[in-house]
């Protein structure tokens, strides 16, 4: 069986953990701090900020920039919940608006269309692991006077014009999820080049106190720190990520190079000046594919392919937004994306021979139509 994901944990990992928990701290403690210098270091942003996960960060960076009741957020509704829910939490309202085909992220001219007065902030998300192209939607932004979070969940490692995820909106979030291209298990972190914005996330992290002033509460707070166990791994798992996200593009240009000439299946885009770094390597299968995505997924499942459908509804049909009026028809290019894609694997512990069986498996599916 080739799972859609494996995490690459090595030597490193396993003795950064031991070592810590020899130490007696496995809280959070040097570790984390460790984690935040190294990893802003890498992002090249002023500070990081870690939390015990994704959502957790995405959360903290919108309370850092002071959304709350009656403020909406415009973000897409091809993405993971968690992308949209901390809004919830901060009481304000999702607003949707529909994807391009070309990068399955947020179309800059239907953003356009949802911005009202109570406008307040945008979530581009950094899908399947590419950055998201930054230029309109930052005249946008500024034109409105709008904050951008990046949901950059997916794409720890990638680069635009060679920048990293923090530095194209006001800040940054990442996850640390056992299945993103760098883990801790659970864990997340923010990146920013704001003062006020990583202390407030501080804040939000550690029950409302500000940082080394204990039992002082400003304001309503959390706890989602992140343990020295989990920065443990984080840190060896830093150091070799330029290597594993070199394997996973190495991956999908074999991929690539294996698909790209067959009719009805699309290889994934990459906008000129990114370096995608293929969280997901994802293949659009249209109508002039010999066979259904839905009956290629089980074929390739029945070879032992594991293979996985990122995202097969778009949030805004699933209950928690219906309930608020969302519905069938109002973002079609997001309805039909969801219909074709269709995730393969492209983990950095693939062998070469696992993703010529990849490439073979497909086309013997569709030979035999
Ligand atoms: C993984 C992910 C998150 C949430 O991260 P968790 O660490 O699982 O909380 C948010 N947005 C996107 C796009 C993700 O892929």
């Amino acid at each position: 069986m080739i799972y859609i994901s494996k995490p690459d944990i090595g030597k490193d990992e396993i003795n950064s953990v031991v070592e810590v928990l020899k130490s007696g701290m496995i809280a959070s403690g040097p570790k984390v701090k460790e984690l935040e210098a190294t990893f802003a270091k890498y992002c090249n942003t002023k500070y990081a900020v870690a939390f015990n996960s994704g959502t957790a960060a995405i959360h903290a960076g919108l309370y850092a920039l002071d959304i709350k009741e009656n403020d909406e957020v415009i973000t897409s509704p091809f993405t993971f919940i968690a992308s949209a829910s901390p809004v919830f939490m901060q009481k304000a309202k999702v607003v949707f608006a529909d994807i391009s085909e070309i990068d399955f992220n947020l179309d800059p001219e239907s953003v356009k269309k949802y911005i009202t007065r109570k406008t307040k902030a945008i979530i581009p998300i950094d899908l399947y692991g590419q950055i998201y192209n930054y230029k309109e939607i930052s005249k946008i932004a500024k034109q409105n006077n709008l904050y951008i979070l990046e949901d950059a969940c997916q794409s720890v490692g990638a680069t635009q014009n060679k920048k990293k995820p923090g530095t194209f909106g006001n800040v940054a979030a990442f996850s640390l999820y056992a299945t993103k291209n760098m883990t801790s298990g659970e864990g997340g972190l923010i990146t920013t080049n704001s003062l006020r914005i990583m202390q407030k996330c501080k804040m939000l992290r550690h029950h409302g106190q500000k940082e080394n002033a204990q039992y002082k509460y400003y304001d309503i707070g959390y706890n989602y720190r992140l343990t020295d166990i989990g920065a443990a791994i984080a840190l060896a798992q830093l150091k070799k990520l330029d290597d594993i996200n070199k394997k996973r593009i190495a991956n999908a240009e074999t991929l690539n190079g294996g698909l790209r000439n067959t009719r009805g299946i699309v290889t994934p885009i990459v906008n000129p000046g990114n370096k995608h770094v293929y969280h997901q390597y994802t293949i659009r299968i249209t109508k002039e594919c010999k066979v259904t995505r839905d009956k290629l997924m089980q074929s390739l499942r029945e070879k032992g392919v594991g293979c996985n459908i990122y995202y097969p509804k778009p949030l805004h049909l699933h209950p928690v937004f219906t309930k608020l009026g969302y519905k069938k028809g109002d973002f079609p290019v997001a309805e039909r994306i969801s219909r074709e894609v269709l995730s393969l694997p492209v983990h950095p512990l693939l062998k070469t021979k696992d993703v010529k069986f990849i490439i073979d498996s497909i086309h013997e599916i569709l030979d035999e139509k």
